[in-house]
């Protein structure tokens, strides 16, 4: 076994937000035992540069590296997030959209009557069964509420992020410079394999070697180190989740921001609509098996209203759409589009991005530096992967739009053996509840996550055959709800008046 107080050498090969989020974790863990971590990152090849929403795990990853909302979000433009809409996914009446909440304390006190509902209606009774009715959240984020209330109000509310994703960059690159990651500008052109076949160092394109004990690979869709050096497979997600191309461009902002993503449902796949402080963000995530990329550029032109502006320029971008097989492999580990994605539907590249080395680091610390953990962090990746992935598909597959192939196909898509037994359990009735907790996934989609998207669709017996039972109490105890998710939604500070009270915000 390894010294642990040895310091160990880390390089991390991209600058793109993986790479400056691993850098910040890095130093942050291991800084002041000497440890020394250099990120290489070549300009000329440039970051993607797209990723504007997160989930409520990139506040706490903000928080672990202690950045402050106040300093970070007006230098990313940031605003913020409580779910995100789900717009034209479904065709079944009453259900034209829902959406997606992130938690809230008060939850407590009304998600027990949705899933009651969600139960009594799937067996037969005429019940209020939509999402919408039943979260702080939803109604904040339709109120333009932001997630912070007043101190006479205990109760709190998770929520995430959108942001410039050049700017969050840019942002953590600061940080972590001056906390001693050492930054190079230059493009690894050569890696050096050991007798070991471990990665013994990389050079750069004026020659300069670098040698280090890990090799954090965050090169991107490339994979240069662990896909293309050390040749481990990338599994392919693509007979699940049809998309594989996006086209982006943005547009300028209205006065007023929800603090919500949008994604509406398009012919060919689905396009986010974001709100920064600077600029609406948007992008049309499609399968080019279904659509051209021009199609879809004039789709998403006509969908935001902007038509053939000429002033607004469209970029196009192809996905790779799975995992590898392993994410550490050796002395390498993959981190960021490198160790794979799952579309862009329900944000959580980051995710995998803050879980993947927050895990590495738990996984060598925990066995001294030795590689005694390195089976179980795969694995572990590997199961979250596939649980997100599931979670995506289900969007897809319980659609029932007819409008096109895209859409026909993907209701009669394969899924997995968890997915078909969580959407069974709900069709034939069953407790949702007890199957996830039998499947034991309920940490990486709650409970409240799984009804939102099934009930969202309208995935309901139909209207005419359900029967109606004591209505006037049914609707007293919406009526109550409703009362109780307003007047606590007017606790909470308006979004617009706490992104300008944030110091150089807009
Ligand atoms: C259409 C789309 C929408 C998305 N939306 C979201 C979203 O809403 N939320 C979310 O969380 N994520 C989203 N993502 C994912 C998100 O963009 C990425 O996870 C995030 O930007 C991190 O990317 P990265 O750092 O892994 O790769 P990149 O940004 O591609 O960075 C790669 C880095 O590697 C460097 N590099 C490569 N090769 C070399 C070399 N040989 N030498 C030196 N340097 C090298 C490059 O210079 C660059 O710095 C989206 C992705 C796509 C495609």
């Amino acid at each position: 076994m390894e010294d642990l107080e040895k310091p160990k050498k880390i390089l991390i090969l991209g600058g793109g937000t993986a790479g400056w989020m691993t850098a910040n974790l890095l130093i942050r863990a291991w800084g002041d035992r000497g440890f020394e971590v250099t990120l290489i990152e070549a300009p000329d090849i440039g970051i993607i540069g797209v990723g504007e929403g997160s989930t409520p795990l990139l506040r706490s990853f903000m928080n672990s590296i202690g950045l402050k909302e106040q300093d970070w979000m007006p230098a990313c433009n940031a605003t913020y997030k409580l779910g995100i809409r789900f717009d034209g996914w479904s065709t079944m009446a009453g259900f034209p959209r829902y959406f997606h909440p992130f938690p809230a304390q008060v939850d407590d006190y009304t998600a027990p009557v949705f899933f009651q509902n969600c139960f009594a209606r799937r067996n037969g009774l005429d019940v209020e069964g939509h999402p919408d009715h039943f979260f702080l959240n939803t109604y904040m984020a339709e109120h333009k509420r932001s997630p912070y209330a007043g101190e006479s109000f205990p109760f709190t509310t998770q929520y995430g992020y959108h942001f410039d994703s050049g700017l969050l960059g840019q942002y953590l690159g600061d940080v972590a410079r001056r906390r001693g990651v050492r930054h190079v500008q230059a493009e690894v052109t050569e890696v050096k394999i050991n007798a070991r076949g471990e990665i013994e160092s990389v050079v750069d394109d004026t020659g300069q070697r670098y040698e280090a004990d890990y090799f954090i690979d965050c090169t991107g869709f490339r994979s240069t180190l662990l896909q293309k050096t050390l040749k481990v497979p990338f599994v392919p997600f693509a007979d699940n989740l049809f998309n594989d191309s996006a086209v982006v461009f943005p547009t300028p902002r209205p006065e007023d921001l929800a603090p919500q993503t949008i994604s509406t449902a398009l012919k060919f796949g689905w396009a986010w609509t974001i709100p920064l402080t600077s600029r609406i963000g948007n992008g049309y995530v499609y399968s080019s098996a279904y659509t051209t990329p021009e199609e879809a550029e004039r789709e998403l032109r006509t969908f935001t209203g902007v038509g053939e502006a000429a002033d607004i320029e469209a970029r196009h971008l192809k996905m790779k759409v799975g995992r590898v097989l392993k994410h550490w492999e050796g002395n390498c580990l993959a981190v960021g589009l490198s160790q794979g994605f799952i579309e862009p539907l329900e944000a959580t590249a980051l995710v995998f991005v803050q879980t993947t080395v927050k895990r590495f680091i738990w996984a060598l610390e925990s066995a001294n530096f030795s590689t005694e953990k390195r089976d179980w962090f795969n694995e572990d990746i590997n199961q979250r992967f596939e649980a997100v992935r599931d979670y995506i598909v289900a969007h897809y597959v319980v659609n029932s739009r007819s409008d096109t192939d895209y859409w026909r196909d993907n209701a009669n898509n394969k899924v997995s053996g968890s997915l078909y037994d969580v959407i069974a359990s709900w069709t034939a009735g069953k407790d949702l509840n007890d199957e996830l907790k039998r499947q034991k996934i309920s940490d990486f989609y709650p409970p409240v996550s799984w009804h939102c998207l099934l009930a969202g669709y309208g995935i309901y017996p139909a209207k005419e055959g359900l029967k109606t039972r004591d209505a006037a109490k049914h609707q007293a105890k919406l009526d109550e709800i409703h009362d109780f998710i307003r007047r606590c939604s007017l606790n909470y500070v308006p979004h617009m008046d706490l992104l300008h009270a944030q110091p150089q915000a807009m």
